[in-house]
């Protein structure tokens, strides 16, 4: 009984949001084409992401730090990629700032985008992924960036867990089982120097006010997840008006 109740909350949740949001509408798509008629911001936003990396400037904060904990992520396929929602029960990251100050952002959410969407010298990683994470008064988001090489055999061990339960049939709210987000970072990821920037999302209406984290040392997967990644997500990188920031600080964590 519990379980039908459950089933039909997800029906009307995804009814709901299908509404609210138009998640499942293709009003915006990822042809390079069709991103010409995205809206403004995501093309001349002063904030707008992604970016493309050349030179970096030493910085020592903000210093960040990732506690993610395992969660059974609710997950929508909205046509354009996969969410994996941990709707805050996924664990959090810190972010201490200079003057002291720290903050705690829980994750929220998390989606891959083939190819990368940063760039380094115009060159994009083959797969990019967003840890989306918000401070407890919704007011603030952070979005921790891994990007992802192709280093055939080795197959990554978190998309291990979650390739298997992606959702392949778009626009249904979906349970998946059991996932430890800390298996999706690079090996030694908590010596790994990383970028900060202020920026936006980067799907429409790309809105500002995110702060960008991505770390400089890659995780590993090979061309067969990949292969399966593609089957469900294929192309979803925003590619429209990528914004040069020379100069960008790249942070080392404080041991
Ligand atoms: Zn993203």
């Amino acid at each position: 009984m519990r379980r039908l109740i459950l089933v039909s909350l997800a029906f009307v949740f995804a009814a709901c949001s299908h509404v609210a949001h138009n998640s499942c509408t293709p009003w915006w798509r990822y042809e390079p084409e069709r991103q010409n008629e995205w809206p403004a911001a995501c093309k001349v936003g002063p904030e707008r992401s992604p970016v493309n990396i050349t030179t970096r400037t030493e910085a020592e904060y903000p210093q960040i730090s990732i506690h993610y904990t395992p969660f059974v992520p609710r997950m929508y396929n909205n046509n354009r990629g996969a969410k994996l929602y941990a709707d805050g029960n996924g664990g959090y990251v810190t972010v201490t700032y200079a003057d002291g100050r720290s903050e705690q952002f829980d994750l929220q959410e998390l989606h891959l985008h083939r190819l990368g969407e940063h760039t380094f010298s115009g060159t994009p990683a083959p797969m990019e992924l967003h840890f989306v994470n918000e401070d407890r008064d919704h007011n603030a988001k952070v979005v921790v960036t891994i990007l992802f090489d192709v280093t055939s055999p080795s197959e990554n061990p978190g998309l291990k867990e979650i390739i298997p339960i992606m959702p392949v049939v778009s626009c249904t709210y979906v349970q998946g089982v059991r996932i430890n987000p800390m298996n999706l970072l690079p090996v030694g990821w908590e010596s790994s120097p990383y970028y900060v920037y202020d920026g936006a999302l980067t799907t429409p209406d790309c809105p500002g006010g995110l702060k960008f984290f991505i770390l400089d040392r890659r995780a590993m997967t090979n061309s067969d997840q990949l292969a399966r990644i593609d089957t469900v997500i294929g192309r979803n990188a925003k590619t429209v008006a990528v914004r040069e920031l020379p100069g960008i600080p790249v942070v080392h964590p404080l041991k």
